[in-house]
Protein backbone atom coordinates (compact mmCIF):
# COMPACT_ATOMS: atom_id res chain seq x y z
CA UNK A 1 0.00 0.00 0.00
CA UNK A 2 1.29 3.76 -1.14
CA UNK A 3 1.09 5.79 2.28
CA UNK A 4 0.83 9.75 1.81
CA UNK A 5 1.34 11.58 4.93
CA UNK A 6 0.48 15.40 4.77
CA UNK A 7 1.22 18.32 7.81
CA UNK A 8 -0.02 16.22 10.27
CA UNK A 9 0.04 17.49 14.14
CA UNK A 10 -1.14 16.08 17.45
CA UNK A 11 -1.66 17.87 20.69
CA UNK A 12 -1.93 16.58 23.59
CA UNK A 13 -3.66 19.40 25.85
CA UNK A 14 -0.97 22.13 25.58
CA UNK A 15 1.95 19.67 24.27
CA UNK A 16 2.28 19.53 20.83
CA UNK A 17 4.11 15.66 19.86
CA UNK A 18 3.68 15.86 16.04
CA UNK A 19 4.79 18.73 14.39
CA UNK A 20 3.74 18.93 10.76
CA UNK A 21 4.86 15.58 9.72
CA UNK A 22 4.93 15.07 5.79
CA UNK A 23 6.13 12.00 4.37
CA UNK A 24 5.32 9.39 1.42
CA UNK A 25 6.28 5.52 1.38
CA UNK A 26 6.54 3.10 -1.34
CA UNK A 27 4.54 0.32 -1.70
CA UNK A 28 6.49 -2.84 -0.32
CA UNK A 29 8.99 -0.79 1.83
CA UNK A 30 10.18 -1.84 5.17
CA UNK A 31 10.44 2.03 7.28
CA UNK A 32 12.35 2.34 10.59
CA UNK A 33 11.14 5.26 12.83
CA UNK A 34 13.79 6.38 14.91
CA UNK A 35 14.02 8.55 17.43
CA UNK A 36 14.95 9.37 21.47
CA UNK A 37 12.06 8.43 23.69
CA UNK A 38 9.28 11.06 23.35
CA UNK A 39 9.73 12.55 20.06
CA UNK A 40 6.47 11.20 18.71
CA UNK A 41 7.37 8.21 16.68
CA UNK A 42 4.53 5.96 19.08
CA UNK A 43 1.87 8.97 18.11
CA UNK A 44 2.62 8.97 14.55
CA UNK A 45 2.60 5.07 14.54
CA UNK A 46 -0.83 5.03 15.82
CA UNK A 47 -2.60 8.18 13.91
CA UNK A 48 -1.61 6.00 11.20
CA UNK A 49 -3.49 3.09 12.92
CA UNK A 50 -6.69 5.14 13.39
CA UNK A 51 -5.90 4.65 17.25
CA UNK A 52 -5.33 7.93 17.69
CA UNK A 53 -7.08 11.43 16.00
CA UNK A 54 -4.87 13.92 14.42
CA UNK A 55 -5.21 17.25 15.64
CA UNK A 56 -4.66 18.51 11.67
CA UNK A 57 -3.70 17.13 8.45
CA UNK A 58 -4.26 14.32 6.22
CA UNK A 59 -3.01 10.29 5.72
CA UNK A 60 -3.81 8.97 2.87
CA UNK A 61 -3.46 4.97 2.07
CA UNK A 62 -3.66 4.27 -1.72
CA UNK A 63 -4.73 7.56 -2.26
CA UNK A 64 -7.93 7.47 -0.30
CA UNK A 65 -8.24 9.95 3.00
CA UNK A 66 -8.29 7.42 5.75
CA UNK A 67 -8.44 9.99 8.14
CA UNK A 68 -12.27 9.16 9.06
CA UNK A 69 -12.12 5.29 9.18
CA UNK A 70 -12.28 3.24 12.08
CA UNK A 71 -8.52 1.10 12.67
CA UNK A 72 -10.40 -2.10 11.80
CA UNK A 73 -11.56 -0.62 8.31
CA UNK A 74 -7.72 0.57 7.40
CA UNK A 75 -6.83 -3.04 6.22
CA UNK A 76 -3.64 -2.70 8.98
CA UNK A 77 -1.95 -5.35 10.81
CA UNK A 78 0.06 -4.20 14.58
CA UNK A 79 2.87 -6.09 16.46
CA UNK A 80 3.90 -4.96 19.59
CA UNK A 81 6.61 -4.73 21.72
CA UNK A 82 4.68 -6.61 24.78
CA UNK A 83 3.63 -9.39 22.63
CA UNK A 84 -0.21 -8.78 23.64
CA UNK A 85 -1.04 -12.20 22.46
CA UNK A 86 -4.23 -13.97 24.09
CA UNK A 87 -2.82 -16.02 26.80
CA UNK A 88 -5.73 -18.62 27.16
CA UNK A 89 -5.50 -19.43 23.58
CA UNK A 90 -3.45 -21.35 21.61
CA UNK A 91 -0.90 -20.42 18.85
CA UNK A 92 -3.55 -21.53 16.00
CA UNK A 93 -5.96 -19.75 18.08
CA UNK A 94 -4.15 -16.78 18.59
CA UNK A 95 -3.28 -17.36 14.65
CA UNK A 96 -7.03 -17.51 13.51
CA UNK A 97 -8.41 -14.54 16.04
CA UNK A 98 -8.75 -12.07 12.70
CA UNK A 99 -9.80 -14.65 10.21
CA UNK A 100 -12.81 -15.27 12.71
CA UNK A 101 -13.58 -12.03 13.00
CA UNK A 102 -14.01 -11.50 9.39
CA UNK A 103 -16.00 -14.62 9.21
CA UNK A 104 -13.74 -16.56 6.87
CA UNK A 105 -14.75 -20.60 6.97
CA UNK A 106 -13.35 -22.91 8.96
CA UNK A 107 -11.21 -24.64 6.06
CA UNK A 108 -10.22 -20.87 5.05
CA UNK A 109 -9.55 -20.41 8.74
CA UNK A 110 -6.93 -23.98 8.63
CA UNK A 111 -5.46 -23.44 5.76
CA UNK A 112 -4.09 -19.83 6.39
CA UNK A 113 -3.38 -20.49 9.93
CA UNK A 114 -0.92 -23.30 8.62
CA UNK A 115 -0.01 -21.17 6.05
CA UNK A 116 1.51 -18.83 8.48
CA UNK A 117 2.41 -21.03 11.21
CA UNK A 118 4.90 -22.96 7.99
CA UNK A 119 6.12 -19.04 6.71
CA UNK A 120 7.14 -17.94 10.39
CA UNK A 121 8.30 -21.28 11.25
CA UNK A 122 6.26 -22.16 14.02
CA UNK A 123 5.33 -25.90 12.40
CA UNK A 124 4.25 -28.22 15.54
CA UNK A 125 3.88 -25.11 17.87
CA UNK A 126 0.12 -24.80 16.83
CA UNK A 127 -1.26 -26.25 20.43
CA UNK A 128 0.95 -24.88 22.44
CA UNK A 129 0.11 -21.49 24.52
CA UNK A 130 2.15 -18.64 24.79
CA UNK A 131 3.61 -19.16 28.18
CA UNK A 132 4.76 -22.58 26.57
CA UNK A 133 6.98 -20.27 24.00
CA UNK A 134 10.16 -18.79 23.89
CA UNK A 135 10.14 -14.35 23.84
CA UNK A 136 11.36 -14.72 20.36
CA UNK A 137 8.49 -17.32 19.26
CA UNK A 138 5.84 -15.53 20.69
CA UNK A 139 6.92 -12.46 18.37
CA UNK A 140 6.68 -14.59 16.00
CA UNK A 141 2.87 -15.51 16.78
CA UNK A 142 2.19 -12.04 17.27
CA UNK A 143 3.60 -11.33 13.94
CA UNK A 144 1.58 -14.66 12.04
CA UNK A 145 -1.41 -12.64 13.82
CA UNK A 146 -0.95 -9.46 12.21
CA UNK A 147 -0.40 -11.35 9.00
CA UNK A 148 -3.59 -13.43 9.08
CA UNK A 149 -5.77 -11.29 7.37
CA UNK A 150 -3.87 -10.34 4.58
CA UNK A 151 -3.35 -6.05 5.76
CA UNK A 152 -2.19 -3.86 3.12
CA UNK A 153 0.08 -2.54 6.11
CA UNK A 154 1.60 -3.67 9.10
CA UNK A 155 2.75 -1.23 12.11
CA UNK A 156 5.31 -2.98 14.94
CA UNK A 157 5.88 -0.48 17.64
CA UNK A 158 9.08 -1.50 19.25
CA UNK A 159 8.86 -5.06 17.93
CA UNK A 160 11.78 -6.66 19.57
CA UNK A 161 12.08 -4.33 22.64
CA UNK A 162 11.58 -6.88 24.93
CA UNK A 163 13.56 -9.82 23.59
CA UNK A 164 16.96 -10.34 24.82
CA UNK A 165 19.98 -9.07 22.48
CA UNK A 166 21.01 -12.42 21.08
CA UNK A 167 17.48 -13.79 20.11
CA UNK A 168 17.04 -10.13 19.17
CA UNK A 169 19.19 -10.29 16.47
CA UNK A 170 18.09 -13.62 14.96
CA UNK A 171 14.59 -12.22 14.81
CA UNK A 172 15.95 -8.58 13.17
CA UNK A 173 17.30 -10.62 10.10
CA UNK A 174 14.11 -12.90 10.02
CA UNK A 175 11.72 -10.24 9.80
CA UNK A 176 13.49 -8.47 7.42
CA UNK A 177 13.35 -11.61 5.19
CA UNK A 178 9.35 -12.15 6.05
CA UNK A 179 8.77 -8.92 5.36
CA UNK A 180 10.46 -8.78 2.33
CA UNK A 181 8.87 -12.43 1.46
CA UNK A 182 5.37 -11.41 1.87
CA UNK A 183 5.94 -7.43 -0.23
CA UNK A 184 4.15 -5.64 3.07
CA UNK A 185 4.67 -2.25 3.65
CA UNK A 186 5.33 -1.76 6.84
CA UNK A 187 6.76 0.38 9.57
CA UNK A 188 8.37 0.01 12.98
CA UNK A 189 9.22 1.87 16.31
CA UNK A 190 12.79 1.78 17.27
CA UNK A 191 15.15 3.90 19.26
CA UNK A 192 17.81 1.72 18.05
CA UNK A 193 19.66 2.81 15.80
CA UNK A 194 21.56 -0.18 14.97
CA UNK A 195 18.15 -2.05 14.75
CA UNK A 196 16.81 0.60 12.26
CA UNK A 197 20.02 0.35 9.81
CA UNK A 198 20.54 -3.07 9.61
CA UNK A 199 17.04 -3.73 8.91
CA UNK A 200 15.30 -0.81 7.42
CA UNK A 201 14.73 0.27 3.49
CA UNK A 202 14.09 3.83 4.51
CA UNK A 203 14.83 5.64 7.93
CA UNK A 204 12.37 8.45 9.47
CA UNK A 205 14.56 10.05 12.00
CA UNK A 206 11.97 11.84 14.69
CA UNK A 207 12.73 14.18 17.32
CA UNK A 208 10.94 16.46 19.08
CA UNK A 209 7.91 15.83 17.04
CA UNK A 210 9.40 16.95 14.14
CA UNK A 211 10.74 14.71 10.84
CA UNK A 212 14.26 15.63 10.84
CA UNK A 213 15.23 13.60 7.83
CA UNK A 214 13.77 10.61 5.34
CA UNK A 215 16.52 8.53 3.75
CA UNK A 216 18.17 4.99 2.99
CA UNK A 217 20.08 3.85 6.45
CA UNK A 218 23.53 4.78 4.01
CA UNK A 219 22.03 8.40 2.80
CA UNK A 220 21.04 9.49 6.66
CA UNK A 221 24.83 7.82 8.09
CA UNK A 222 26.73 9.19 4.48
CA UNK A 223 24.91 13.31 4.62
CA UNK A 224 22.97 13.91 7.83
CA UNK A 225 20.83 17.16 7.13
CA UNK A 226 20.72 18.56 10.59
CA UNK A 227 23.12 18.45 13.57
CA UNK A 228 20.87 16.22 15.66
CA UNK A 229 20.61 13.57 12.57
CA UNK A 230 24.34 13.39 12.81
CA UNK A 231 24.79 13.26 16.16
CA UNK A 232 22.02 10.63 16.98
CA UNK A 233 23.25 8.56 13.75
CA UNK A 234 26.84 7.30 14.27
CA UNK A 235 29.63 8.45 16.43
CA UNK A 236 30.81 11.59 16.20
CA UNK A 237 32.55 14.54 18.13
CA UNK A 238 31.41 18.37 18.26
CA UNK A 239 34.18 20.73 17.43
CA UNK A 240 32.70 24.21 17.94
CA UNK A 241 35.72 26.32 16.10
CA UNK A 242 36.60 23.69 13.30
CA UNK A 243 38.39 26.71 11.53
CA UNK A 244 41.75 25.80 13.60
CA UNK A 245 42.39 22.76 12.52
CA UNK A 246 44.61 22.36 8.87
CA UNK A 247 42.34 22.75 5.81
CA UNK A 248 39.65 23.57 7.33
CA UNK A 249 40.66 27.73 7.45
CA UNK A 250 37.61 28.92 5.65
CA UNK A 251 35.16 27.36 8.09
CA UNK A 252 36.09 30.61 10.16
CA UNK A 253 34.10 32.68 7.67
CA UNK A 254 30.81 30.52 8.97
CA UNK A 255 30.64 31.86 12.62
CA UNK A 256 28.62 29.63 14.73
CA UNK A 257 28.72 27.19 12.94
CA UNK A 258 29.33 23.55 14.79
CA UNK A 259 31.44 20.73 12.95
CA UNK A 260 30.92 17.48 13.74
CA UNK A 261 33.71 15.12 12.99
CA UNK A 262 33.30 10.78 12.91
CA UNK A 263 35.90 8.70 13.54
CA UNK A 264 36.26 7.66 10.00
CA UNK A 265 37.32 10.99 8.83
CA UNK A 266 40.43 11.04 11.19
CA UNK A 267 43.80 9.64 10.77
CA UNK A 268 45.73 8.99 13.94
CA UNK A 269 49.29 7.65 14.17
CA UNK A 270 53.55 8.19 14.45
CA UNK A 271 55.12 11.23 12.21
CA UNK A 272 56.37 8.33 9.78
CA UNK A 273 52.65 7.19 8.71
CA UNK A 274 52.29 10.60 7.40
CA UNK A 275 53.35 11.32 3.86
CA UNK A 276 52.39 14.91 4.00
CA UNK A 277 52.83 15.96 7.73
CA UNK A 278 52.26 19.92 7.13
CA UNK A 279 48.60 18.47 6.80
CA UNK A 280 48.47 16.88 9.86
CA UNK A 281 48.09 18.45 13.50
CA UNK A 282 50.23 17.51 16.57
CA UNK A 283 47.86 15.69 18.95
CA UNK A 284 48.57 13.63 22.31
CA UNK A 285 46.84 10.64 23.21
CA UNK A 286 44.76 10.52 25.99
CA UNK A 287 43.07 7.10 25.76
CA UNK A 288 43.40 3.58 23.75
CA UNK A 289 40.79 1.20 24.31
CA UNK A 290 40.92 -2.52 22.99
CA UNK A 291 37.71 -3.14 20.55
CA UNK A 292 38.48 -6.51 19.67
CA UNK A 293 38.78 -6.06 16.29
CA UNK A 294 40.75 -2.48 16.44
CA UNK A 295 41.63 0.18 18.82
CA UNK A 296 39.40 2.80 19.77
CA UNK A 297 41.84 5.79 20.64
CA UNK A 298 41.25 8.97 22.01
CA UNK A 299 43.16 12.17 21.15
CA UNK A 300 43.52 15.35 22.19
CA UNK A 301 44.17 17.80 19.50
CA UNK A 302 44.41 21.59 21.00
CA UNK A 303 41.57 21.40 23.32
CA UNK A 304 39.32 19.04 21.65
CA UNK A 305 39.17 15.02 22.16
CA UNK A 306 38.76 13.45 19.05
CA UNK A 307 37.91 9.55 18.30
CA UNK A 308 39.08 7.24 15.64
CA UNK A 309 39.91 3.90 15.49
CA UNK A 310 43.08 1.86 14.41
CA UNK A 311 43.69 -1.56 12.89
CA UNK A 312 45.15 -3.54 15.09
CA UNK A 313 48.14 -4.93 12.59
CA UNK A 314 49.61 -0.28 13.09
CA UNK A 315 52.25 0.01 15.67
CA UNK A 316 50.70 0.58 19.08
CA UNK A 317 49.76 3.54 20.63
CA UNK A 318 49.88 4.66 24.14
CA UNK A 319 48.22 7.29 26.75
CA UNK A 320 50.66 10.07 26.25
CA UNK A 321 52.51 9.55 23.10
CA UNK A 322 53.18 12.47 20.89
CA UNK A 323 51.18 11.75 17.05
CA UNK A 324 49.88 13.78 14.30
CA UNK A 325 46.83 13.58 13.07
CA UNK A 326 45.19 14.15 10.04
CA UNK A 327 41.26 15.05 9.13
CA UNK A 328 40.11 14.16 6.38
CA UNK A 329 36.38 15.84 6.88
CA UNK A 330 34.17 17.45 8.56
CA UNK A 331 30.20 18.01 8.94
CA UNK A 332 29.47 21.97 8.93
CA UNK A 333 26.00 23.06 10.49
CA UNK A 334 24.33 26.22 11.22
CA UNK A 335 20.71 26.86 11.60
CA UNK A 336 19.48 26.14 8.37
CA UNK A 337 21.96 24.23 6.14
CA UNK A 338 24.42 21.74 6.22
CA UNK A 339 27.72 20.80 4.37
CA UNK A 340 30.75 18.63 4.10
CA UNK A 341 33.84 20.25 3.98
CA UNK A 342 37.17 18.87 3.10
CA UNK A 343 40.66 18.70 3.83
CA UNK A 344 42.08 19.01 0.52
P1 LIG B 1 8.88 6.35 23.25
O1 LIG B 1 10.01 5.77 22.48
O2 LIG B 1 9.25 6.72 24.65
O3 LIG B 1 7.59 5.56 23.16
P2 LIG B 1 7.90 8.12 21.24
O4 LIG B 1 8.86 8.77 20.33
O5 LIG B 1 7.14 6.96 20.72
O6 LIG B 1 8.59 7.78 22.58
P3 LIG B 1 5.33 9.21 21.87
O7 LIG B 1 4.97 8.01 22.68
O8 LIG B 1 4.68 9.41 20.57
O9 LIG B 1 6.91 9.27 21.67
O10 LIG B 1 5.10 10.49 22.78
C1 LIG B 1 5.42 11.80 22.37
C2 LIG B 1 5.06 12.74 23.47
O11 LIG B 1 3.64 12.84 23.59
C3 LIG B 1 5.57 12.31 24.83
O12 LIG B 1 6.07 13.44 25.51
C4 LIG B 1 4.36 11.75 25.51
O13 LIG B 1 4.42 11.96 26.90
C5 LIG B 1 3.22 12.57 24.90
N1 LIG B 1 1.99 11.79 24.85
C6 LIG B 1 1.79 10.66 24.16
N2 LIG B 1 0.52 10.20 24.32
C7 LIG B 1 -0.09 11.08 25.15
C8 LIG B 1 -1.42 11.19 25.70
N3 LIG B 1 -2.38 10.30 25.41
N4 LIG B 1 -1.67 12.23 26.52
C9 LIG B 1 -0.73 13.16 26.79
N5 LIG B 1 0.53 13.12 26.31
C10 LIG B 1 0.85 12.10 25.50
Amino acid sequence: MHIEVSGLNKSFGDFHAVRDVSFSIEKGHLIGLLGPSGGGKTSILRMLAGLETPSSGDIVFHGKRVNDLPPQERGIGFVFQNYALFKHMTVYDNVAFGLKIKKFSKSQIRDRVMELVELTGLKGFEHRYPHQLSGGQRQRVAFARALAPEPQLLLLDEPFAAIDAKIRQELRTWLKEMIERVGITSIFVTHDQDEAIEVADEIMIINKGRLEQKGSPWDIYKSPQTQFVASFIGESTIVEDVSKLKGFEEAAGWPGAQALIRPEFIEVGNPSEFRLQSATEQGKIKHVHFRGSEWMVEVEVGNVTLITYRSLEKEMLHPGDEVRVLVHRAYMFNQSDSWMMENR
